[in-house]
């Protein structure tokens, strides 16, 4: 026991620091893509007809990171390095358009209203719908509650039930079977509530979508007030997301993020 003890001291606390220390990111990490249309050779679209969700288009050079699977195949594709991913974790936008990205950067996600933040700044429960993921997805929300992001510091929990929950955060394509049942979650939480589309899934259907056994994410009747790309997305890009919606962090401008390093 005393051994234990001594192994726990030693370790010390392995909650990261972020957001007030820099998020800790492996070196293979793929973040946000930072676009060159000065090195697209006239008429190549090899990255557009690479892309595996069409999450690309040339004319002008723009990329959807609501589609995008941040896989390397478009960089690998265009021979002048026109695409290329940098290690920034933050993605996270209010409103569907932002994510179509010309080479500026998203528009990253404002708090939300006065109200809202007074409801929900300090104390957020959120029921989970996976709706036809893969389960990768699933498995980066349930990293956010474990030693190193600690969610729970923020007052941010997952709860079982609706009926206890401010808002839901949805994963997957919503397949024809769950469609019935997201809508039945997000009816059974009390107005006000919040919505959460997480990963590329739900925002547009990603790899799946459209096909019979797949819509392209969430439903146009449910509103979402948070999209957060990836596939999946990183923990650390989930916790940028729903601080900025908590309006716990501040609001840089599109044109005000940094470049911190291409990687391939
Ligand atoms: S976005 Fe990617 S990780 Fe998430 S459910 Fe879809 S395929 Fe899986």
């Amino acid at each position: 026991m005393l051994d234990l003890l001594r192994a726990r001291l030693a370790q010390g606390s392995r909650t990261t620091a972020y957001p007030d220390g820099p998020a800790a990111l492996p070196e293979r990490f793929r973040g946000r893509p930072v676009l060159d249309a000065s090195r697209c050779a006239d008429g190549c679209a090899a990255c557009a007809d690479a892309c595996p969700t069409a999450a690309i288009r040339t004319d002008p050079l723009a990329i959807d990171l609501g589609a995008c699977l941040f896989c390397p195949i478009c960089t690998e594709a265009c021979p002048e390095g026109a695409v290329a991913f940098t290690s920034d974790h933050r993605l996270a936008t209010r409103a569907r358009d932002d994510l179509v990205d010309g080479g500026e950067g998203p528009r990253l996600a404002a708090a939300l209203e006065e109200r809202m933040r007074r409801l929900f700044g300090r104390s957020l429960k959120l029921r989970h719908v996976a709706a036809g993921d893969c389960g990768g997805c699933a498995a980066e929300l349930t990293a956010l509650g474990n030693v190193v992001f600690d969610l729970g510091r923020f007052g941010v929990q997952f709860v079982a039930s609706p009926r206890h929950a401010d808002g839901i955060v949805v994963t997957g394509p919503v397949t024809p079977n769950m469609l019935a049942a997201l809508r039945a979650t997000w009816e059974a939480v009390p107005e006000p509530r919040i919505v959460i589309a997480v990963g590329a899934c739900a925002i547009s259907g990603g790899p799946f979508a459209p096909g019979d056994a797949s819509l392209a994410g969430m439903p146009p009747d449910i509103p979402v007030d948070l999209f957060v790309p990836g596939c999946p997305p990183h923990p650390y890009t989930l916790l940028d997301g729903l601080l900025r919606l908590l309006g716990r962090l501040p609001e840089p401008a599109a044109t005000a993020l940094p470049n911190r390093g291409a990687s391939q």
